[in-house]
């Protein structure tokens, strides 16, 4: 049998690009030494989402306390909410030979990649700009002034893509799926 490699995975791209729906079918697929972190956010729940599952919805002041008790490994201020990674769930999870996968922006994947260089990164980028507009106006979840902010932020993302170890293009979601768990495999087993 060969060793399990416990690693710290950082995957980023932007809003819209369809990050969940790879991730809910990747986590289906492969083995329990892989954990999601679960991240705060100060945004609102939208329909179906489930508090403790998809996030852990608190208050801005909330979220506040937290950065002041340097409870982030890294947080971002995202299209006007904070976002954050606790740095305890990521540490225990490590310890116990668990890889991490973190699903965040840009920003707070440039903090994680400059105090985790050792951390494995992944991209997924849209077929074309385009195409990411339409999948993000298709889920009809934001206002048009919020869809504004997340196609702002997606240029800049879209931008940064050459600094990540890996880049997937979701083009067919199963396609995106099997490279994600290939790079998965090669990288902690
Ligand atoms: P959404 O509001 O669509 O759930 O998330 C907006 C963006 O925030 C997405 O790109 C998502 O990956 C990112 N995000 C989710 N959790 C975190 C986090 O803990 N930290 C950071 N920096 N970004 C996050």
């Amino acid at each position: 049998m060969t060793k399990n490699k416990a690693k710290l995975i950082i995957f980023t791209g932007p809003s819209g690009v369809g990050k969940g729906t790879i991730l809910s079918d990747f986590f289906k697929k492969v083995d329990n030494n892989i954990v999601y972190s679960i991240s705060n956010t100060t945004r609102n729940p939208r329909d179906g989402e489930i508090n403790g599952m998809h996030y852990f919805f608190i208050s801005k002041e909330e979220f506040e306390k937290l950065i002041n008790e340097n409870a982030f490994l890294e947080y971002a201020n995202y299209s006007g909410n904070y976002y954050g990674t606790s740095k305890k769930f990521v540490d225990e999870k490590l310890k116990e030979g668990k890889s991490v996968l973190l699903e965040i922006e840009l920003q707070g994947a440039l903090q994680v990649m400059q105090k985790c260089p050792e951390a494995v990164t992944i991209f997924i980028k849209p077929p074309s700009f385009e195409e990411l507009e339409k999948r993000l106006r298709g889920r009809h979840s934001e206002s048009e002034e919020a869809i504004q902010k997340r196609l702002k932020a997606a240029k800049e993302e879209l931008n940064n893509a050459n600094k990540f170890h890996y880049v997937i293009e979701n083009k067919i979601v199963d396609e995106a799926v099997l490279e994600l768990i290939k790079i998965y495999n090669k990288e902690t087993k």
